[in-house]
């Protein structure tokens, strides 16, 4: 059981002057949540990710996962965590060119316990269920945005994480591999994962389960 527990989180930007990118938050995201999260260019919604999947830390206030406070904890247990319970997809895929989709998404999992044999084995599974396996052997500048962003979906679910962080994941498509990419998003929550996503788009936002907005790094719940 995974809950993420933000008591009083805050992140500061300090460049001359201090940026509030992030006020004192509490947020629990709990196990099978479909969080959306939107606001305006600036707003801070990047800097809640970014805290939430371990990428960033907050500058004050603490932040428990499974009731560890990991604002406190070292780069190798933030790191382990990360990459054992976090997937991450962004806007821009951040696939590696001239690299078939199956190897993109084994390079998701170098890091990780698998030897290549059982790395390739996971990597047909992972593009098989997001329906691409047949575009296996392809190079991403073969294929349509919509595919390389399910590639990176798939890449990104490989390891098996308990929470899929996604950065406007739809922020480059066009609106029929937006609801493509929804689609799945929709499926593997409803298999279980916990699911945050940031975006601009109020259709996106409509999906989650609980739809957050960020204005001025004030995150605010919305009532459905
Ligand atoms: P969003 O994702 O909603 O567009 P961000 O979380 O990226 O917003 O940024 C929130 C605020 O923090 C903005 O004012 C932005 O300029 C500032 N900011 C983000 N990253 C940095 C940084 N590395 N250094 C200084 N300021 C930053
Ligand atoms: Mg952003």
């Amino acid at each position: 059981m995974i809950c993420l527990r933000l008591r009083g989180a805050e992140r500061t930007y300090n460049d001359g002057h201090p940026v509030h990118a992030l006020r004192p938050t509490d947020l629990d995201i709990n196990e099978r949540d479909f969080v959306t999260i939107t606001g305006a260019s600036g707003s801070g919604k990047s800097t809640l990710l970014n805290v939430l999947g371990l990428l960033d830390r907050p500058t004050a206030g603490s932040y428990e996962i499974g009731g560890v406070n990991m604002a406190a904890a070292g780069e190798k247990v933030r790191g382990a965590v990360r990459g054992q319970k976090f997937g991450f997809v962004f806007q821009s895929y951040h696939l590696v060119l001239r690299r078939t989709a199956l190897e993109n998404v084994e390079l998701g999992m170098l890091y990780g316990p698998h030897k290549a044999r059982e790395r390739r084995q996971i990597a047909a599974e992972a593009l098989e269920r997001i329906g691409l396996a047949h575009r296996s052997h392809a190079d991403p500048r073969q294929m349509s945005g919509g595919e390389r962003q399910r590639v990176a979906i798939a890449r990104a679910i490989a390891t098996k994480p308990s929470v899929l962080f996604c950065d406007e994941p739809t922020g480059n498509l066009d609106s029929r591999n937006t609801g493509k990419v929804l689609d799945l998003l929709r499926e593997l929550h409803q298999g279980g994962l916990t699911v945050v996503v940031v975006t601009h788009d109020l259709h996106v936002a409509s999906v989650g389960t609980r739809q957050l907005s960020v204005t001025d790094g004030r995150v605010r719940e919305e009532q459905r």
